[in-house]
């Protein structure tokens, strides 16, 4: 289990991180949401020990300590700026982290070619990972983070800038990750991912912890209803009768049951050309919490 106390950090008057604190089970994938800035590497990093804080305490399966080597070779870190080397190849980057998590003989051989494997980097492992694309690197480097078999992973922005297909790739296997039971601290701007991949979720916002809970009750809380918006070829029968919003041949409904009241429209013989059924999301959450969107 991974607990952080009030932790704090500054950068002369910026509060990067003002008082955070969390508490993250075994086995669970905790995301870390918030825009550019919001204090998400910054926390990530003073979890995983590679930043200390100025305030606050952490501690990893009870051990304070993040320098101890059963605390370090416990834990894994992809770091958003990519932390391999150009000048080594593939396998060389692989064998590299290995052997500075004291992996030797064969299990250090059998785990360079699963990180490989777990790349997509087998066909081209002799290659200097200068010459890789963005999203190979990346890939790369989350294989170099998971080499040495870590019991939590620490993972900032995985698929920021790389191609949709590296990025359904990463995001595959940060799946298989999570289901071989490792824990995950994974921090993203992107909703989707955080919604599709978090047991729970902490909405970060200018160094400080918003809400922190399960994506379904995060939604249940501070999502708001649906929205239903159709548009009418045949406008229901007493159609200003309707609850909602009409406008011409438009109505938009705010409704927490969306298939009710879409057959409520079909019983007055209203005939739709578009739909559209907005279901309350983390955006929504966020825009909830802060008043902005995500990504403005
Ligand atoms: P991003 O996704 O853009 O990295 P983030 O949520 O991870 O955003 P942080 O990188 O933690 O945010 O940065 C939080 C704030 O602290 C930002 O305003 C950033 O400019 C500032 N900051 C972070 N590291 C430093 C540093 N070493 N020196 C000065 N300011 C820093």
């Amino acid at each position: 289990m991974i607990e952080a106390e009030d932790l704090r950090k500054s950068y002369g008057d910026l509060h990067a991180v003002n008082g955070i604190s969390l508490r993250i089970e075994r086995g669970e994938a905790f995301g870390l949401l918030g825009p550019n800035g919001a204090g998400k590497t910054t926390t990530l990093h003073m979890l995983a020990g590679a930043i200390r804080p100025d305030s606050g305490s952490v501690s990893i399966d009870g051990e304070r300590d993040p320098t101890r080597s059963e605390v370090r070779n416990a834990i894994g870190i992809a770091p958003q700026d990519l932390a391999i080397y150009e000048e080594l190849t593939a396998e060389e980057n692989l064998r590299f982290f290995a052997k500075l998590y004291g992996l030797a003989g064969s299990r250090l051989g059998d785990r360079v070619a699963w990180g490989l494997e777990f790349a997509g980097l087998t066909d081209r492992r002799k290659d200097h990972a200068g010459k890789f694309s963005g999203g190979m690197k990346r890939r790369l480097n989350l294989a170099c983070a998971l080499v040495h078999e870590p019991r939590v992973l620490f993972c900032d922005e995985p698929t920021v800038g790389v191609d949709p297909q590296s990025r359904a790739h990463i995001f595959d296997r940060i799946e298989e990750v999570k289901r071989a039971g490792c824990t995950l601290v994974y921090t993203t701007h992107y909703m989707e991912e955080a919604q599709r991949l978090c047991d729970r979720v902490a909405i970060v916002d200018r160094g400080k912890v918003l809400a922190d809970d399960s994506v379904d009750a995060l939604i249940r809380e501070y999502g708001g209803q649906s929205v239903v918006e159709a548009e009418f070829t045949k406008v229901p029968d007493d159609a200003t009768s309707l609850p909602g919003e009409f406008d011409d041949t438009t109505l938009r409904i705010q409704t927490s049951e969306p298939f009710a009241a879409l057959a409520r429209l079909g019983d007055r013989g209203a005939e739709i050309a578009q739909l559209r059924v907005e279901r309350p999301d983390l955006e929504r959450v966020f825009l909830h919490l802060t008043g902005r969107r995500l990504r403005d």
